[in-house]
């Protein structure tokens, strides 16, 4: 019989090791990687903490912090997955690049929404949730050294995103006066060396502002101009509130922006998917291409019973958006409402089911958080977490009911 671990294990003693006790001796650490060693540290530890003190003490904590839908997935949807899921040939490794119907149905959803023509072929790849997508695109983009441009305040897969492909973070700064819109003129005139590729984010988390399809037009000529990879972020396009002609426009509506684009879609936020981990990449078949020559090499791709009720979710997204923009457009007036009379000032919300709030004179954010947790048991997030440029902001997430909402924005009233 051969021994596991020749070092630990006494001759002559097989017994089993107790259940529970430690996996290896104490003292002895094996070698972690300068990229793991260097990932920033986790600012909401003591807010974790706090919280769960909290709940400990039986205090009825209101959480406006997670980005999460609150409700269940369509029936519809669930039903399609339940069906494939008894098809033996969904059991086995699915396509890398995902299924053909997927990746169709994806593209005719596209092409409905958008008004964009894209190639199932071969300028769409599945992805298992978009973060996957987003994670990988900086190892299919970036050589070593070179720099990318991530927007902060922002989500902050961009920014470790680059750093595990070796590449070089700039921050691209979201400000409240250019509506938290990168400034490109400004960026033209002092562009970073070696500058690769750039995420941007519209609807915006943790902003909330959204992106004309005029600013998407600069952004494209920008970057042709430059030679710039656009990454955008689209896994909010469904969330919003304005007119049907006021939908948030795909980057790929810019005219050029195919030469130079990828996009990154999700179903997480747009049919309350975000435990299934389905998304799709759309673009440019050399970037597309790249991305998917990546995921060859690291995963087997998306679960195909998953993607057959991927392709459910685009036939029922419509309606279910629009029964969603209700919902979310209710809760939204029930939050400006309560910040309102609160005396906190927020910004516009375009799209997203984010309220980005002024943090009152006096407080840095994180102490703002502290504080409304610990006298009203509401949890938000402080907007420092997404970046230097969100100091001095907090942002609140409506995924709860009316009725949770009302309470915790009146204890937010009474903080004062
Ligand atoms: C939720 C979210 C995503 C990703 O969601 P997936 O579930 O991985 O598709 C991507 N970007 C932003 C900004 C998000 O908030």
């Amino acid at each position: 019989m051969r021994r596991l671990s020749g070092r630990h294990a006494k001759a002559g003693s097989e017994k089993p090791r107790p259940a529970g006790s430690r996996l290896a001796a104490r003292g002895s650490r094996p070698n972690i990687s300068r990229r793991v060693l260097d990932l920033p540290p986790y600012l909401f530890a003591d807010l974790d903490r706090l919280k769960q003190a909290a709940i400990q003490k039986g205090v009825d904590v209101i959480s406006l912090g997670i980005g999460d839908p609150d409700l269940p997935t369509p029936a519809p949807v669930v039903e399609a997955l339940a069906r494939a899921a008894r098809k033996p040939e969904n059991h086995r490794y699915p396509s890398y690049e995902g299924l053909l119907s997927f990746r169709t149905a994806a593209a005719k959803w596209c092409g409905r929404r958008f008004g964009i023509a894209v190639n199932s072929e071969t300028e769409v790849v599945s992805l298992i949730g978009s973060k996957e997508g987003i994670a990988h695109a900086p190892l299919a983009f970036l050589n070593p050294g070179d720099a990318a441009l991530v927007p902060d305040p922002g989500y902050p897969v961009y920014r470790t995103s680059v750093l595990f492909a070796g590449g070089r973070p700039v921050t691209l700064p979201l400000l409240e006066k250019n509506g938290f819109k990168p400034d490109l003129g400004s960026l033209s005139r002092k562009l970073p060396a070696r500058c690769r590729m750039m995420f941007v984010n519209y609807p915006n988390n943790p902003t909330g502002a959204g992106a004309t399809l005029d600013f998407f037009q600069e952004l494209a000529d920008f970057a042709r101009r430059r030679g710039i990879i656009v990454c955008h972020d689209a896994a909010y396009t469904e969330v919003h509130f304005g007119e049907d002609s006021q939908h948030p426009p795909s980057f790929l509506q810019a005219e050029g922006a195919g030469e130079i684009g990828i996009e990154f879609h999700s179903l997480s936020k747009t049919c309350n998917m975000t435990g299934w981990r389905i998304g799709f990449a759309i673009g440019n078949r050399d970037l597309v291409g790249a991305l998917g020559k990546i995921k060859t090499n690291i995963d087997s791709g998306v679960f195909q019973a998953i993607q057959e009720a991927g392709i459910a979710a685009f036939q029922i997204a419509g309606e279910h958006v629009r029964m969603m923009s209700g919902i979310y457009a209710e809760r939204l007036a029930v939050v400006q409402d309560g910040l309102r009379s609160a005396g906190i000032e927020f910004c516009r919300t375009d799209g997203t089911f984010y309220v980005w709030a002024k943090v009152p004179k006096g407080h840095t954010s994180m102490e703002f958080a502290k504080k409304v947790l610990d006298r009203t048991g509401v949890v938000v997030t402080p907007g420092h977490g997404f970046g230097q440029f969100g100091e001095g902001y907090f942002r609140i997430t409506i995924t709860q009911d009316v009725a949770r909402l009302q309470e915790a924005m009146s204890r937010l009233k009474a903080l004062r």
